[in-house]
């Protein structure tokens, strides 16, 4: 008797059709899971109902993130992801707390040390009195890794959050794009972002929308580094489109973020949009498009020029 059997996914059930009260055709896929392969749409008296795609976690109640097959909860507090959103939270690539391993975070939860990833920078002396394995340096040692991951860098931070699609890279342009303030933004303009897609965007208003309150209360506990950056201002140069080809004599990625710094854009392709072709030697295709668009191609000496100040290029 198979009691149950997997549907894997929303998209899955749709690709099915199938309805609850259905009759269905199970194999046992890899020779292990019950899978539902057929619908035996022939055999419905009418009284299937379809089966209805939840907006809300089951366990705590958060507006979920849909994104087709997968539904995720992106609330941090939720318990039925709570153990690892912490294991999360203090790993290398994010604060980084030495010695505070999978093992030691599921313990410390076990015990009900900590109940949630704020609870960390509240463990005192007493709570690891007594756990085992735990000695007085091995205590000392842990608390004070504690006390120094307090003061990282806010784009680890925004990377130790979790937020689904936002890795390292992408927390950097958060921080170095709006600083403390990168969960105040609309959709619009984090969709805006170099590199940062639709899917992106969404899943950061989601998070942000359900979490800002506790983003506040972090950057009390916590001393975050500062990254923004601060566009320089420069008439030729910001908010224009630049395409960068041929060889120059330091690399493409030093002139575009040269370029960037400046609050403009680096595109790959040429179009009517383009503003300026910065153009080395052995420059191929692009800058012949360029030259029968009309648009602008300059050298490395007109761009030093440009970011002179001078105009007359
Ligand atoms: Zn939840």
């Amino acid at each position: 008797i198979v009691k149950s059997a997997t549907l894997h996914n929303f998209d899955e059930i749709a690709r099915l059709g199938v309805m609850i009260g259905d009759s269905v055709s199970v194999i046992r896929s890899g020779d292990v899971i019950p899978k539902i392969t057929k619908v035996f749409t022939q055999r419905r008296d009418g009284l299937e109902s379809k089966i209805a795609k939840p907006t809300l976690c089951p366990e705590c109640l958060s507006e979920l993130l849909d994104e087709g097959a997968f539904l995720k909860c992106q609330n941090l507090d939720c318990k039925a992801r709570l153990v690892n959103s912490i294991i999360h939270f203090v790993s290398k690539k994010c604060l980084n707390i030495d010695g505070l391993g999978e093992n030691i975070v599921e313990l410390l939860f076990k015990e009900g040390k900590i109940t949630n990833i704020e609870s960390i920078f509240f463990l005192k002396y007493g709570d690891f009195e007594g756990l085992e394995g735990f000695k007085e340096k091995k205590i000392n040692n842990l608390l004070s890794a504690i006390e120094n991951a307090k003061k990282c860098p806010l784009s680890r931070f925004i990377t130790a959050l979790g937020i689904e699609h936002i890795g390292e890279v992408a927390a950097k342009k958060l921080a170095q794009s709006f600083g403390f303030e990168w969960f105040m933004q609309s959709y619009e303009a984090y969709a805006n972002l170099e590199g940062f897609g639709t899917q992106m965007a969404k899943s950061l208003e989601e998070f942000t929308h359900v979490n800002a309150n506790r983003i506040q209360h972090f950057y009390e506990i916590l001393h975050l580094e500062d990254e923004k950056k601060e566009l320089i201002i420069n008439d030729n140069i910001s908010n224009k489109t630049f395409v960068i080809t041929g060889t120059l004599s330091k690399s493409r990625d030093h002139f575009k973020e040269l370029i960037e710094s400046f609050g403009a854009k680096v595109s790959s392709s040429v179009s009517k949009k383009t503003d300026f072709v910065l153009y080395g030697s052995e420059a191929g295709s692009k800058l012949e498009k360029a030259q029968s668009l009309g648009v602008k191609c300059i050298n490395e000496a007109e761009f030093n020029a440009l970011l002179g100040g001078d105009d007359e290029v």
